[in-house]
């Protein structure tokens, strides 16, 4: 019999997002790496979640936990939440999805026009172009897409240089999406029956520990369930001090690669190593069940 399989990766993209292996692709990758479990959380779609399902089906030492990621509303930084163990046919779910979709459908426009007026003009067409593997149903274009495009046109040299000279806060094509405020977020993915998880809480941006310490407890207030703990964006330090913060506030720990593909090659499915043993019960119980 094959040694029981000990890690998982609870944070991914396809194709049906920002990523550039479709969803049946980031199954194989999943199982290929051994892992126990593999969560896809495209942003603000669940389009990849049924052909993954069908994917997962030829790998039956793997488990498929239905997720999304989803953008919420904060100052001065980056606030993810992801929800795992969704429900994906629900109303409630799709509600949620079609609204996220409407506020990128309302903005991608705007940041290419202001490439247009910067001379650099792009057209939907060509962002399309980059997920012609995609799900059925509304395409979600975002800015990893368009920063893409730019590295490909020799408008800068790297994704990041995208982010930080064009399309990142700040940016000369910058124009900020619509979005929930947290709590709001939190409550979504509990009514699509999902765990709500802080996604890499370094992107926060916070100043120090107090600040940070703040929002968490803010967000547990919120009926946040968890905390992305384990993630490729996060060193030792930092993963100790989500690791104390998911205690003091009785959180459950999750850990993900972030995998997108191409668009964000340092992150590589399976990396980091995440037990299944840092799992609590309840997230076992919901996730892997
Ligand atoms: P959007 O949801 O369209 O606003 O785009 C956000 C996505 O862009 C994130 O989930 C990442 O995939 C990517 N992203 C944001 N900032 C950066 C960055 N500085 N470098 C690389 N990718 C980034
Ligand atoms: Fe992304
Ligand atoms: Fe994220
Ligand atoms: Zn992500």
């Amino acid at each position: 019999m094959a040694p029981a399989r000990r890690f998982v990766d609870l944070h991914t993209h396809s194709t049906a997002s920002d990523g550039s292996l479709n969803p049946a692709q980031v199954v194989e990758r999943a199982d290929e790496r051994d892992l126990a479990a593999v969560a896809l959380t495209d942003h603000d779609t669940v389009d990849g979640l049924a052909p993954a399902g069908e994917a997962a089906a030829a790998f039956p030492a793997l488990k498929l936990v239905c997720g999304i990621e989803v953008s919420a509303r904060w100052p001065d930084g980056t606030l993810h939440l992801l929800g795992l163990g969704i429900d994906p046919p629900s109303q409630a779910t799709r509600d949620l999805a079609a609204a996220l979709l409407g506020a990128r459908r309302d903005r991608n426009p705007r940041i290419l026009a202001r490439l247009g007026e910067l001379g650099i003009p792009m057209e939907m067409d060509e962002l399309l172009a980059l997920k012609q593997d995609r799900p059925e149903g509304e395409p979600v274009i975002g800015r990893l897409h368009i920063a893409q495009r730019l590295v490909a046109r020799h408008v800068v040299a790297s994704i990041q240089e995208a982010f930080a000279r064009y399309l990142g806060p700040g940016g000369r094509a910058y124009v900020d999406k619509e979005r929930l405020a947290p709590r709001d977020v939190i409550a979504a993915i509990h009514a699509a029956g999902g765990l709500a998880v802080l996604a890499h809480p370094v992107g926060l941006g916070c100043q120090n520990a107090a600040q940070l310490q703040r929002a968490v407890k803010d967000f547990a207030d919120d009926g946040l369930d968890g905390i992305e703990v384990y993630h490729t964006d996060h060193d030792e330090r930092q993963t100790r001090q989500y690791l104390d913060l998911a205690r003091q506030f009785s959180l459950g720990v999750t850990g993900g690669s972030d995998f997108h593909g191409q668009g964000k090659p340092d992150a590589i499915l399976g990396r980091p190593r995440v037990p299944l043993a840092v799992l609590s019960e309840r997230f076992r119980q919901k996730l892997l069940r």
